[in-house]
């Protein structure tokens, strides 16, 4: 590592990001870590060689530029969507993050504001602010739902240029319903982006975000393969939206943003989704066991449809963890008091989390 000489305050580095923190959620080299909401489960032997196969033939021509227009993989997920909706309508990052940042880079920016409930996605504010724009946070009920009117006149009185809605929520799990979304659209005068990164832990039944995206032009919605498909490594998200709101996404975006190696195995990663989400079901099934042995154990989980939990009652989130961590099990400490969240694995690591909870103390 190259020795450091100047720290940022010597540097002229842009006001506006002077006293930030950047993202930093510990990678620490535990047996079982389940702090950052990703599929625990390996991806599957047959499609693990379906990819190579795909990566195989796509190395042969990585002396040339990618496909700017990504238009295999577009087609990919526009098909997995469904809904009726066109590769035209599809938009592709190195994860969701960086779709995210292109819709901060379009439509935010410097004079500009961002806006989402809190608390959220953590990253949301860093992204926003990476852009230059104001990040301006909301008001939630203490259970963190969110009703239609109170949504709205937030939106109303803020005026935001763009409005994260985070379906289900993280750090929370709620899940937000439909008649907030229409509502919030309806009061806001910006971009509407519904985050979907854990949709496909939902139940079955609930109707998308994506269902609302007919006639209107201000709503995205956006997804990952990070989560439920177990690709977080591959750094693949995306998104849907009105085919003009795509064109506003082209202006920003590096040239070749997504290489050739990481479209060709999403495309293939995403024939065999039936099987790569296969392990969808399971995590549910854990997630609930989560929720149930911890309000034995006398925490409160909060209702979650997503693949993790979070559970308050805990009298001090720091030492609990550090045990846990003692322990060789890792989860987040997500700065709300009295709370920490954890992420549901496979059935053995969720058992030596569950184990090494009730170990070591008794809920406050
Ligand atoms: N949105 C939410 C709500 C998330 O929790 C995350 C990752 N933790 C992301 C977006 C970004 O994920 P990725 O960049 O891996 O797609």
């Amino acid at each position: 590592m190259g020795r450091v000489t100047a720290s940022l305050d010597d540097l002229p580095l842009r006001d506006d990001l002077r006293g930030l923190t950047p993202y930093g959620a510990p990678q620490a080299p535990l047996p079982i870590a389940l702090n950052v909401n990703e599929n625990t489960h390996p991806i599957p032997d047959e499609v693990a060689s379906d990819i190579l196969d795909e990566i195989a033939v796509a190395i042969r021509d990585v002396n040339r530029y990618p496909d700017r227009e990504f238009t295999a993989l577009r087609e990919g997920f526009a098909e997995y969507l469904g809904h009726g909706l066109q590769a035209d309508q599809i938009w592709a990052g190195n994860g969701s993050n960086e779709v995210l940042q292109h819709i901060l880079q379009a439509f935010g920016g410097p004079g500009r504001t961002a806006f989402g409930f809190a608390p959220t996605y953590s990253m949301y504010p860093l992204i926003a602010q990476g852009t230059g724009a104001r990040w301006v946070p909301g008001v939630r009920q203490p259970d963190y739902t969110i009703t239609p009117d109170e949504a709205a006149a937030q939106v109303r009185e803020v005026d935001p240029d763009v409005i994260l809605l985070c379906s289900p929520n993280n750090p929370t799990g709620t899940p937000l319903d439909l008649d907030v979304i229409e509502a919030v659209y309806e009061a806001a005068r910006g971009i509407v982006v519904v985050d979907e990164a854990y949709w496909e832990f939902a139940p079955r039944e609930a109707p998308s975000a994506l269902s609302l995206l007919e006639g209107r032009p201000r709503l995205a919605v956006s997804r990952t393969m990070s989560k439920a498909f177990a690709f977080a490594g591959a750094r693949v998200g995306y998104l849907a939206a009105d085919a003009g709101f795509i064109d506003a996404l082209r202006l920003v975006r590096l040239p070749y943003h997504l290489s050739a190696l990481t479209q060709a195995a999403a495309v293939a990663a995403l024939r065999n989704a039936d099987v790569m989400l296969g392990m969808v079901d399971e995590i549910v099934e854990q997630r609930d066991r989560i929720t149930a042995t911890l309000e034995a154990l006398g925490y409160s989980p909060h209702e979650s449809w997503s693949n993790f939990v979070l559970f308050g009652g805990v009298a001090d989130p720091k030492a609990t963890w550090q045990r846990l961590y003692d322990r060789g099990v890792l989860i987040r400490d997500v700065g709300i008091p009295g709370h920490l969240r954890v992420t549901a694995g496979t059935e053995a690591e969720t058992t030596a989390f569950l184990d090494a909870l009730a170990s070591i103390e008794s809920a406050s």
